[in-house]
């Protein structure tokens, strides 16, 4: 690629709207520019790296075995009214209206479609295994979209589903899609991290999310470093001892309704932070300004836990609660939500919306374990509200016993579920066994986030001048820059000759023939993240060298043109 026949549009400036450092850089870079919230064109650079991803996991799913297809981005109600998630699926599904006014949804996932496709498909057992997958548009009304392409509305993923007669053979193709986002990963040149994770939405029995390790990333991770055990700490459910807290007292210190971060209430409440839950609501406090606080504990939109906190003393408080005995339980005592609206915090949760959601929930079992849990936030909270509760938790045993847990942040890219058969049950999806009977096949599902890896990449790969891309993500491995190409044809020559052989080795190279200065072409070089820089000058040229420079370098080197193809290729 030319770049003087190229659209690239870098900017100087640090753009005020992006948080974190990879939305930062991608806007510098150019490579993404914002059409509405949680919307982005992808401009030609950036567009460079997201296929570069597209194509590695396509590459590893097709070596997996997997088949793709293309399913529409549009669904039709029906199939979701057949699975029920119409209704339950919540505030992120968009639906809309035909102008025969029937109803269709932008597809969040395609569990259905394929569980449909497959129906037609699938007759007989001789034709499973199967697992077709694809790489298509998503769109998820997020209450919350940021962090450019990390959080988007509309997004690329990677989804799969795969079909088996028995369980034990969705075990196999669980391991073997397990395995292939190991490759994928490790290819893209990403430091992650696989764990056990909630099924949430999409349901099933077994799942693991695959995390890229970086400290801007929402969701935590709970890791022993004596064995393999990681969860995602909104599942990881650590215990550790400790003196119970003297609520009472504590309960004083507490002050109005409000959000307070994990740590905070822990240190009100002098205790340590360990066991840890989902998202939390705090209900409030009463008219009088006195500290009420009715904890809700809740996993995905259901509430599945309550606890009063001015019982915490008696202990043993928790019950199983519906969302209908909260409501009636507020409801029965006027005021003691205080500035709440008594209403709000149970629909609240329900709606996943930030305004009565807390960051924490402190506990203590009939063993006298505390339990503490922190709302990670996602959809939830804002970034600075939630706590780090690394030091608090770190040295509490791991919950298979083996090592010491610690705490790191991750961005989850991928996800993998044994989906069972509850989408082929709610579907009638059959196929004829050995024996000739009907037989509903066992599913899998695995997604990857494709755009959300560009923006997780940066995260991990990153200095003060810019991108610093992994091999296979590189929108070029390797730019020759010219210095001077309009008045200098002997280097404009020598450059574009570099260029051929470069390309006819099999790099995927640029020439930097804008005619830029040095400088100014160098620092848009570092900034898109070009892995290898060859520059092409009048001086070096004399010298019979050229100057080579990779992108971690500190410094430039002198080579000729063979040792500059040999680093390169
Ligand atoms: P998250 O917990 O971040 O909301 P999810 O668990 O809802 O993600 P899945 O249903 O597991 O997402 O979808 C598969 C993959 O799609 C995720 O692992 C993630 O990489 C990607 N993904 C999900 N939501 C988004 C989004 N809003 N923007 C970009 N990528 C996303
Ligand atoms: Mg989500
Ligand atoms: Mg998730
Ligand atoms: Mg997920």
């Amino acid at each position: 690629m030319r770049l003087s026949q190229f659209h690239l549009r870098t900017s100087k400036e640090t753009p005020a709207e992006a948080e974190i450092v990879s939305h930062k850089l991608m806007l510098k870079a150019g490579m993404i520019r914002k059409l509405a919230a949680g919307l982005y064109t992808w401009s030609p650079l950036g567009l460079r790296v997201l296929r570069k991803v597209e194509r590695a996991v396509r590459e590893e799913m097709n070596a997996a075995g997997a088949i793709e297809v293309l399913m529409p981005a549009v669904q039709p109600k029906e199939l979701w009214e057949e699975t029920g998630r119409w209704e339950k699926f919540g505030g992120q599904l968009l639906k809309m209206q035909d102008r025969k006014e029937a109803w269709y949804c932008f597809g969040p996932t395609h569990e259905e479609v394929v569980t449909d496709f497959a129906r037609n498909e699938l007759a007989s057992y001789k034709q499973l295994p199967v697992n077709f997958y694809q790489i298509q548009t998503k769109f998820r009304d997020e209450i919350r979209p940021r962090f450019g392409v990390m959080r988007a509305r509309e997004f690329l993923m990677k989804d799969a589903y795969s079909f088996h007669v028995t369980d034990e053979d969705l075990g196999r193709e669980y391991r073997n899609m397990y395995d292939t986002y190991g490759r994928i990963f490790t290819r893209l040149g990403l430091k992650f991290r696989a764990v056990f994770a909630d099924t949430g939405a999409i349901g099933g029995s077994a799942s693991h999310e695959f995390h890229v390790l970086a400290d801007s990333g929402e969701d935590a991770i709970a890791f022993s470093d004596g064995s393999d055990y990681a969860a995602n700490v909104e599942l990881a459910e650590a215990v550790s001892p400790g003196p119970r807290p003297a609520a009472a007292e504590a309960m004083r210190k507490v002050d109005t309704p409000t959000q307070k971060t994990c740590e905070d209430v822990a240190a009100l409440l002098g205790i340590e932070l360990a066991r840890t839950v989902k998202s939390v609501a705090i209900v409030g406090a009463d008219a009088d300004g006195q500290p009420q606080f009715a904890l809700a504990l809740v996993r995905g939109d259901h509430v599945v836990n309550e606890i009063k906190l001015s019982k915490l003393a008696g202990l043993a408080e928790y019950r199983l609660a519906s969302e209908a005995e909260i409501l009636e339980h507020l409801g029965a005592q006027p005021g003691f939500l205080g500035p709440v609206a008594p209403a709000k915090p149970v629909r609240v949760i329900a709606d996943r919306s930030v305004a009565a959601l807390a960051d924490f929930v402190v506990g203590a079992n009939d063993n006298g374990y505390h339990l503490a849990g922190v709302n990670w936030g996602r959809d939830l909270a804002e970034p600075g509200e939630v706590a780090d509760i690394r030091n608090a938790v770190a040295g509490d045993p791991s919950p298979d016993g083996r090592g010491t847990l610690g705490i790191a942040r991750g961005i989850e890219v991928g996800h993998v579920f044994q989906l069972g058969r509850k989408y082929a049950e709610a579907m009638k999806l059959s196929v004829l066994d050995e024996t000739g009977k009907a037989a509903t096949p066992a599913m899998g599902c695995y997604g990857i986030g494709v755009s959300r890896i560009v923006a997780a990449a940066i995260e991990q790969n990153h200095d003060d001048a810019g991108i610093a891309w992994p091999d296979a993500m590189a929108p070029w491995q390797a730019v020759v820059c010219v210095i001077n190409p309009k008045n200098d044809a002997a280097v404009a020559e020598a450059a574009q000759a570099l260029y051929r052989d470069l390309l006819a080795a099999g790099v995927d190279a640029a020439l930097d023939d804008r005619g830029l200065r040095p400088g100014a072409m160098f620092a848009d070089m570092e900034l898109i993240g070009v892995p290898h820089r060859v520059v092409v000058s009048e001086r070096g040229l004399a010298a019979g060298s050229f100057e080579y420079r990779h992108r971690r370098a500190a410094e430039a080197e002198n080579l000729d043109r063979a040792a500059v193809l040999a680093r390169i290729a």
